[in-house]
């Protein structure tokens, strides 16, 4: 069944405006009609059946019928990601919703290649994401930060995964279940890597927990994937019981 995302509230019987975007898919596209059914969700509401009301040329009206999912929030687990090239920040962004990141923020590292990113582009491809994995919310992306900036920040009750590919840390999934927790973000660097200064300043902050994700220099995007798997098969949603 289609899931679309959508701004508007939903509950019974409440009339939902598409954008023409939207439209564009569901008439065009998809080639919905009247009276077809769909899903849609809004990150506050939980998942809801709805009917397609009305088809225009240009727009289409949905109206809410029934809930069919309540509203969830996944593990709180933030992906910290140094800016990498455009088609690699959006397999990130894609596989951050997928995979269950609650929150995507771009970093800026010293050998970042870039110190800006379209977050609208990469919401829209978290957004699709979600609708395609049955999420009933998003994750959210944030603008990038400078890294020194923050950790300057951090908040004390969060673990932060450093993903060091320098060799000297241990396994990742056995240091995470050492360290054990449920507020987590994971950290991974730029193509050319964090420089010793950075290294040094992350490993000194009292929450990081370094970890190795193997013998093998991965990509970004495969490390960023990577970790993410192996914190949600440690301490997130893919153990029994979560
Ligand atoms: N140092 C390399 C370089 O000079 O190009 C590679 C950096 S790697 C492409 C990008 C990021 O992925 C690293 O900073 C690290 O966070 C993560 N990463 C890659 N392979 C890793 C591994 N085997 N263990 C832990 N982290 C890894």
């Amino acid at each position: 069944m289609i899931r679309l995302f959508v701004r508007d509230d939903l509950e019974a019987g409440m009339a939902v405006t598409p954008t023409r975007e939207q439209s564009h898919y569901l008439g065009h596209v998809m080639r919905v009609n009247v009276g077809d059914r769909l899903r849609l969700f809004n990150g506050r509401d939980g998942e809801w059946e709805a009917r397609v009301e009305t088809v225009g040329k240009r727009d289409m009206t949905l109206l809410a019928e029934m809930r069919t999912r309540t509203q969830t929030v996944g593990p709180d687990l933030d992906l910290l990601v140094a800016l990498v090239k455009r088609t690699r920040m959006d397999v990130i962004a894609e596989k951050a919703a997928e995979l269950g990141a609650r929150r995507l923020r771009p970093v800026i590292t010293e050998r970042s290649i870039a110190d800006r990113t379209n977050v609208e582009r990469l919401t829209a491809i978290a957004i699709e994401a979600a609708e395609q994995c049955l999420r009933v919310e998003f994750p959210r992306v944030l603008e990038p930060e400078r890294l020194e900036r923050v950790l300057a920040n951090w908040d004390s009750g969060r673990r932060l995964m450093f993903c060091d590919e320098a060799g000297d840390a241990p396994p990742a999934a056995e240091a995470l279940a050492a360290a054990g927790g449920t507020s987590w973000a994971l950290l991974i660097g730029p193509e050319g890597g964090f420089t010793p200064a950075e290294r040094a300043r992350i490993r000194e902050m009292p929450n990081a927990v370094p970890v190795s994700l193997g013998p093998r220099i991965l990509r970004a995007d495969t490390a960023a994937i990577s970790a993410l798997t192996l914190w949600q098969a440690t301490l997130g949603d893919w153990r029994s019981g979560e």
